[in-house]
């Protein structure tokens, strides 16, 4: 079980309550809060173990490095990979993605090769591959979603038909789509194509178990699982390791450099460049550490349930559009429109009653096209999130809908 009062863990809760802000955090898909635990690793790096990796040989700078490792281990023992090697800290899913394209796609992919990402991208796992089309003449193909939402998967073999690479965010970040990444993989490797899950909106929600699903690269960003911003991790594969080109070149990654040439550090050296963030690495490592605390049939259990009970309350609200699919096959992120109300106006609306709701195209404006609406209001269910929670929520929409007609004529 959750724990009642798990609210207690972040301080972001008490410290609005001492503004005397009402305050209902909706926004996790955005960034989730953070638990103490997590800031006090940040702090705790500063005033206990902070001096660069990798370089010096006195005993602070060697423990400093012992801890930036174990983190390595502990991502990798959380996402049972074999080999820590195959963890690269990066700053984020963004980047993540982009140094993909960089360190494996621009070197290994050749004119007239296919990318396919799916309609439901983020611009994140979108724009990088365009750009990298535009340079090496690739062609970008787009795999399409049905009314529901889902990804199309009758016909997967002509889907996947001439592809090199996919990339696939594991869940959607504003339909809330779980993918079927395992058989989505399976099918795809069978046939020779590269897989990249953006593993953005899953990792704090979804166990991911690469034995399982071994994918050939896999993103996600510390900030949205209770973790610091700054920090990312991009799993790589060992088959890919032959064929990596560094991303960034400088300081650590290198093995030796001379006047004309330089040599470079094995994986995952090689794709490090440069001073990591140390003060975030620790913090990730206890973001890893609470979720196992919470443990997986807990935090999956609260969060299915009350997705169910946010779906079902919300589509009862007469006006009210729900985009995605049915709760049992989405994730807590929740993209709704109110007919005649601009998904601005209502997220300000919403926030003076105290409710932190994202409106927009939520970084998916193709998807936007897709589902011909400009823009939509985005709720993202958390550890934190509660049904009282989503009652108010409710409430606050049955006033709004009321009260708008009003509004609109002032
Ligand atoms: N992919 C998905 C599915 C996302 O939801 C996000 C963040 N909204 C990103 C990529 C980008 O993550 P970041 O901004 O942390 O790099």
């Amino acid at each position: 079980m959750i724990p009642k009062n798990i609210k207690q863990d972040f301080p972001i809760f008490k410290s609005m309550a001492a503004r005397h802000r009402p305050f209902i955090y909706f926004d996790s898909v955005a960034t989730s809060q953070r638990p103490r635990s997590v800031i006090d690793a940040e702090t705790n790096w500063y005033e206990t173990t902070n001096a660069n990796i990798h370089r010096g040989v006195y005993a602070l700078a060697e423990e400093a490095t012992v801890a930036y490792e174990r983190v390595r281990s502990q991502v990798a023992e959380f996402l049972n990979a074999s080999d820590a090697r195959s963890i690269v800290f990066t700053k984020g899913t963004t980047e993540g993605i982009n140094l993909i394209t960089q360190a494996w796609a621009r070197p290994n992919l050749k004119r007239g090769d296919v990318i396919l990402v799916t309609e439901m991208e983020h611009h994140a796992n979108i724009v990088p591959w365009q750009q990298l089309a535009k340079e090496k003449s690739l062609i970008l193909r787009y795999w399409p979603i049905d009314a529901a939402g889902k990804l199309v998967l009758t016909n997967l073999t002509k889907t996947l038909a001439g592809v090199k690479l996919l990339s696939l965010t594991h869940v959607s970040n504003v339909l809330g789509t779980i993918n079927p990444i395992e058989n989505i993989i399976r099918a795809a490797q069978k046939i020779g194509v590269v897989v990249v899950v953006d593993a953005a909106q899953s990792i704090a929600h979804l166990p991911i178990d690469i034995k399982k699903l071994k994918p050939d690269f896999l993103v996600f960003s510390g900030h949205k699982m209770y973790g610091p911003t700054g920090i990312g991790v991009a799993y790589v594969a060992p088959e890919h390791w032959d064929e990596l080109q560094p991303y960034q070149t400088g300081g650590d990654m290198i093995s030796r450099v001379d006047w004309q040439h330089s040599d470079f550090k094995p994986m995952p050296g090689l794709l490090e460049a440069g001073t990591p963030p140390l003060a975030q690495v620790a913090g990730l490592g206890a973001a890893v550490a609470y979720l196992q605390k919470l443990g997986w049939p807990a935090l999956i259990r609260h969060e299915k349930d009350l997705t169910a009970y946010a779906y079902k309350k919300l589509s009862q609200i007469p006006g009210l559009k729900i985009y995605g699919p049915s709760p049992s096959e989405r994730g807590g992120v929740i993209a709704f429109t109110i007919t005649g109300l601009h998904a601005h106006d209502l997220a300000s609306w919403l926030d003076e009653r105290g409710f932190c709701v994202r409106a927009g195209h939520h970084c998916a404006q193709p998807l936007h096209q897709k589902l011909n609406v400009p823009a939509t209001a985005r709720i993202g269910l958390s550890v934190y999130n509660s049904k009282i929670e989503v009652d108010a929520l409710a409430s606050a929409l049955t006033e709004i809908i009321k009260q708008w007609p009003t509004f609109t004529t002032r």
